[in-house]
């Protein structure tokens, strides 16, 4: 088999793969994803706290419910007219006082904890807003710099897979189809020659079953890290 092909494909391929690790490795690409997380998790939060106040909206008109029920009762006691009543009522209505008092002080310091309540949630609110428009701003900043950097190698990225698509023609489809498939794992570079009965990608030495394979069929996938080993003649 001529590997002589596959070889030249792969040195041209190898520009490729180096434009394309350094989009990979690119600082404003990972600010890009690094802030789309930041925005999504600021959203979320956000959501939450919107069902928090809620939920605190609620438990405050309950709590004003209340606190104006007992206020009204209190009301209709001192409305009562006491040289009216009998000794009895008169004790009746004191205990009844009391308990009032006694409610509308626990519903005045639950008014309290609510308040307190809202106001942290408050500024919970407005951290997590200035976290998402921070966010926003960065991701906006680096994804027009990440932008440029895809723009300018893009021509360049395009003639070589044409050159590539051409020269592919007159390889062995086979080789290829398995070339293809490393190279979609990030695999570089894919066609590696046998150094001292080692593959040459890996370095983890061939059985002697192997080595033989290889002197008959020239190629031989490597056991371990899939690369096509050839033999320098
Ligand atoms: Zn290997």
């Amino acid at each position: 088999m001529d590997i002589s092909k596959i070889l030249e494909y792969q040195k041209l391929d190898s520009e490729l793969f180096k434009i394309e690790k350094s989009l990979r490795d690119n600082e404003d690409k990972k600010i890009v994803n690094q802030m789309q997380q930041n925005a999504k998790i600021a959203q979320e939060r956000s959501f939450k706290l919107d069902e928090k106040a809620k939920e605190l909206e609620k438990e405050f008109s309950v709590a004003k419910n209340q606190y104006e029920i007992q206020r009204k009762k209190m009301d209709e006691i001192f409305a009562k007219d006491i040289d009216k009543l009998s000794k009895e009522e008169v004790e009746r209505l004191v205990k009844l006082k009391d308990k009032l008092s006694q409610n509308l002080a626990i519903l005045e310091r639950n008014f309290a904890k609510l308040a307190e309540s809202m106001n942290s949630l408050l500024s919970d609110f407005n951290k997590t807003k200035n976290a998402y428009q921070m966010a926003r701003e960065q991701y906006s900043k680096s994804k027009l710099n990440f932008d440029k950097a895809q723009n300018e190698v893009q021509p360049r990225k395009e003639e070589i897979s044409k050159q590539l698509a051409n020269l592919e023609k007159g390889i062995d489809s086979k080789i290829i189809e398995a070339y293809k498939k490393r190279r979609a794992e990030n695999i570089f570079p894919v066609v590696v020659p046998l150094t001292s009965n080692c593959c040459g990608g890996c370095r983890v030495e061939l059985s002697m079953a192997n080595l033989s394979k290889l002197k008959d069929e020239k190629v031989l996938t490597c056991e371990h890290c899939h690369r096509i080993i050839y033999a320098k003649d």
